[in-house]
């Protein structure tokens, strides 16, 4: 169940400020709050998604087309394409997603190590 009182809803609707990278119809880019790296874009779907399990399920070809599209076009745009960039969504409780609208962190602009946090994963 979406929940629209969420903080990127929020930010959707103007409610709460961000810091604007990119905007189209159906795409929202902003800078992370807190960032992990020296470039960490979120990257937000206009439609009401819960995380990338539901984006994916029930988004139209037309909105996960434009998504994706965006998501590479927002990298170039930061101008992490030549240097590499990490694209990481969380989905639900064991990926402690911690903002229930679906979302894609671009982080780069540094060596990021090994796969996501490949030492500190549960074996
Ligand atoms: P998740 O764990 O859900 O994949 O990541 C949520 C991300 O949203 C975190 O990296 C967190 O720093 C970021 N975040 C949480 N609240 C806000 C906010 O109000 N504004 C912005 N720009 N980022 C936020």
């Amino acid at each position: 169940m979406y929940d629209s009182n969420n903080i990127f809803a929020k930010i959707l609707r103007g409610e709460i400020p961000c810091k604007k990278v990119f905007e189209n119809e159906a795409v929202l880019a902003f800078h992370d709050i807190a960032p992990a790296a020296p470039v960490h874009v979120l990257v937000v779907p206009k439609g009401a998604y819960v995380s990338f399990d539901d984006f994916s399920a029930k988004a139209p070809p037309v909105e996960l087309h434009a998504f994706w599209e965006a998501v590479g076009k927002i990298a170039r745009d930061l101008g992490v394409d030549k240097s590499g960039y990490r694209l990481i969504a969380n989905h639900g409780k064991d990926a402690a997603q911690a903002v229930p609208h679906f979302h894609v962190h671009i982080l780069g602009g540094t060596a990021l190590g090994g796969l996501v946090a490949g030492d500190r994963l549960a074996r």
